[in-house]
């Protein structure tokens, strides 16, 4: 069996839904998972709607109204019945939400968070799932948070393996059309949990490893991984074969066109892992899989925006040691904050860090009590795999740069926006 995934993209609007539907007669829909997404930037509008239920403001409703308008337009495009069921379950869909919010007594914005953008694609695959059966592709619509258990970590669950892989083979029927969440799961006390920002790559991985499929493709607006991202270089280069380590690398560097987290399961499988064009879903696009690391063999740019630079030295001049290194980090991982690059001298110490759940000003009042801290918010964190002093010398063109750092394949360097 096969999985797929689509993602916000290819599900932004009517005829993007429609799309899809294209894409499984092209491709075969029997023996298939089809993870999806919350529809365009539904998960941000979501996000929105947390912080104005926080803040109290009246916007609240506002912001709801239009995320549903959004939504029934795209149903009104897709189904000619106004009878159709589809019309009452958003309805409801739309309604569990509100009430989720006026029911809520945790002030724990991590939780509160999660029960409400996962709306976004439970809302997303009941259109879908309908849509699909109305023209013919008829399927099963699964609730990932029955399928993936996680810890109780709210916006960046982690995943308990053993439950996950009992449930999905007790429950997912291999040999028809299934369509779920990606991104959402559920905790101990079945509480809903999320995987983190784009995390529906992931949850592909997850499934496909749990029921050992023969392959994952991930649909995207792009023709497969290029050597860089196309809406920040020029001229990029399809990769036609990648790696799984290559991939992970490229991913953890900032390819933010496959999630981190995705690669590993599949790695283990030895799971193929196709990256293609849902526009052009014929051709190639890019294979991940074991073997050579790239081919065409060629320099890779990543770009990683809305980095923080922090450069930390002792208060008295003495040095940074393992020991305050080690507290260092602590703080990071309480925090939730992720390392990008390290660099130390005698007495400083300095990180690139990214911020993804907005923790530093925490983190740096904490810092300053111990250390000479200087930062600079807003950077980019540049890097090149197998670079070549050709990409060096035009990547550092007109940049300000504040570091800089190359190891035997990678060339990395945080320059001012
Ligand atoms: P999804 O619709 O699945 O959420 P994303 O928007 O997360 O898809 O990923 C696709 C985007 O990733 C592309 O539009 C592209 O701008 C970006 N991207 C970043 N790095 C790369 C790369 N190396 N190759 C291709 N696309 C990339
Ligand atoms: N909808 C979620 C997000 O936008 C998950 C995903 O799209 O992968 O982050
Ligand atoms: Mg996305």
């Amino acid at each position: 069996m096969r999985v797929f995934k689509f993602g916000g993209a290819s599900v932004k609007n009517a005829a993007a839904v429609k799309n899809v539907a294209k894409v499984l007669r092209v491709t075969g829909y029997s023996n298939l998972l089809v993870v999806v997404s919350a529809m365009g930037k539904t998960t941000n509008a979501l996000e929105k709607i947390v912080d104005s239920y926080l803040a109290q403001d009246p916007k609240q409703k506002e912001l709801i109204q239009n995320l549903k308008e959004y939504h029934f337009e795209i149903i009104m495009s897709l189904f000619d019945a106004k009878q159709h069921p589809v019309y009452q379950k958003t309805e409801n869909l739309f309604n569990d939400l509100e009430t989720t919010l006026v029911r809520n007594k945790s002030k724990q914005y991590d939780y509160i968070y999660d029960q409400v953008v996962s709306y976004g694609e439970l809302i997303s695959t009941v259109i879908i799932s309908e849509y699909l059966n109305a023209t013919g592709l008829n399927n099963e619509w699964l609730d990932a948070r029955e399928m993936i258990k996680t810890n109780n970590s709210y916006r960046d669950a982690q995943v308990d393996w053993t439950r996950t892989q009992q449930i999905i083979l007790d429950n997912v029927n291999k040999n028809i059309l299934s369509v779920t969440q990606g991104f959402i799961a559920s905790d101990q006390n079945n509480f809903t949990t999320t995987l983190g920002r784009e995390g529906s790559d992931y949850t592909a991985g997850i499934f496909a490893y749990c029921l050992g499929a023969n392959s994952v493709s991930i649909w995207k607006d792009v023709p497969g991984v290029l050597n860089g991202d196309p809406r920040v270089f020029e001229n990029t280069k399809l990769l036609s074969h990648v790696s799984y380590e290559e991939a992970i690398e490229l991913a953890f560097y900032g390819a933010s066109v496959i999630h981190p987290k995705t690669i590993q399961p599949l790695q283990r499988k030895e799971i193929p892992l196709y990256v293609k064009s849902f526009l052009y879903p014929e051709t190639e696009g890019t294979t991940v899989k074991k073997g050579q690391p790239l081919d065409p063999y060629m320099p890779c740019y990543i770009v990683k925006k809305n980095q923080v630079l922090v450069s930390l030295s002792s208060l008295d001049f003495s040095f940074i040691v393992e020991e305050n290194i080690s507290d260092i980090f602590k703080l990071f991982h309480k925090y939730h904050i992720k390392v990008d690059l390290i660099q130390n001298s005698a007495i400083s110490f300095s990180v690139c860090l990214d911020d993804k759940f907005d923790h530093f000003e925490k983190l740096l009042k904490t810092l300053k009590a111990k250390f000479k801290v200087t930062y600079n918010t807003g950077v980019s964190l540049f890097t090149i795999r197998h670079f070549t002093d050709n990409s060096i010398v035009s990547l550092e063109k007109n940049k300000e740069i504040l570091l800089k750092q190359i190891t035997r394949e990678t060339y990395q360097m945080v320059a001012k926006d």
